[in-house]
């Protein structure tokens, strides 16, 4: 029969993605505990839901888009009266677990969502609001064969790519590396664009150069932090975002996390993670993480 989907976490991502699966013609029952973000998503077609258990029961797919760890254990277990979606599920019941959360988080969310009787993948997702808007989300997939080829039709339709990285945890690991990768690659482009500066040369010739050489990176090419050279880059509109400077600081957290469980030596790793801290703290976490270049001119002697 048709495929219910259950939708906890009905936010600035959550929201689009509930409102695309309605649109291709899923049975939607959602459930938020911000009386707005239901509003919102009862006039895109999502059957609201009372809690989290009631949205939970009878769905054949479970997909959890929330703020952090302890919101995706709070909903799994349920908070005050109101069971969790672990014991409301039907059996076999399929988790899809979006949130951006730690490594470790996603292996006992899967642990519990197994114990439970029930299936779960970890697919957070990179892509931003306008990805979820346009259905075209990258999902990074963490779990069994199996269960990824169930899933796939119902992220086929939020995302554009979705790859599958591995068994449960592998989803979270694979968006922590490459948002360490991100954030890194963003203080090194506005450090060269300041030094740049000093030096004399014009925004548009030092692009122009590294654009088409090996300093080509997506933070410089599709983010830009300087305005001129990329038109559409959060540079060009005052910096805002974007990717905000609070979710890239939170997504470092997670990096850091994992660097200490692992023991790995990552010296860029952990400096932009207390760079991007100090930034999101002193206002840059509303603006875009590109922001970042203004904050390393202002710093800069002379
Ligand atoms: P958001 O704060 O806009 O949405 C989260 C929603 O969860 C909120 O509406 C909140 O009320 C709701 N919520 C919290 N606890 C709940 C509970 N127990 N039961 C039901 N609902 C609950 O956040 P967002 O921007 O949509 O991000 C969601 C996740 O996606 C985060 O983990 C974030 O890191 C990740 N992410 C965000 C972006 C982005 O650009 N916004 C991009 C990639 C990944």
């Amino acid at each position: 029969g048709q495929t219910r989907v259950a939708f906890i976490g009905l936010g600035h991502m959550g929201g689009p993605m509930a409102a695309n699966l309605v649109r291709a013609g899923y049975r939607v029952r959602g459930f938020d505990v911000v009386p707005a973000a239901l509003t919102a998503a009862a006039a895109a077609g999502v059957v609201v839901a009372a809690s989290s258990a009631e949205a939970a029961a009878g769905a054949d797919v479970i997909i959890t888009m929330l703020p952090a760890g302890k919101h995706v254990f709070a909903a799994f277990e349920g908070e005050g009266t109101g069971g969790g979606l672990l014991a409301a599920a039907q059996p076999g019941a399929l988790f899809l677990e979006c949130s951006t959360i730690s490594v470790e988080d996603a292996l006992t969310a899967h642990e519990m969502v197994v114990a439970s009787g029930h299936r779960g993948l970890d697919a957070p997702v990179s892509g931003g609001v306008v990805g979820a808007e346009a259905g075209t989300l990258t999902f990074m997939v963490g779990g069994s064969e199996a269960d990824f080829a169930a899933a796939a039709p119902i992220f086929e339709v939020m995302g554009k790519r979705i790859v599958h990285c591995g068994g449960p945890g592998a989803g979270q690991a694979a968006k922590v590396c490459n948002n360490m990768i991100l954030g890194v690659s963003m203080i090194a482009v506005s450090e060269a664009f300041v030094l740049g500066e000093k030096l004399g040369l014009t925004h548009e010739a030092l692009y122009e150069v590294a654009a088409n050489a090996s300093g080509q990176c997506w933070a410089l090419t599709t983010n830009c932090p300087v305005p001129g050279p990329v038109p559409t880059s959060p540079a060009n509109r005052d910096y805002q975002p974007g990717f905000a400077g609070a979710l890239m600081a939170k997504d470092l957290g997670l990096a850091v996390e994992a660097l200490n469980a692992t023991g790995v030596d990552a010296v860029l790793g952990r400096a932009a993670e207390e760079i991007y801290r100090e930034f999101s703290l002193g206002g840059g976490d509303t603006t875009d993480f590109s922001g970042i270049i203004n904050t390393i001119r202002a710093a800069s002697k002379h």
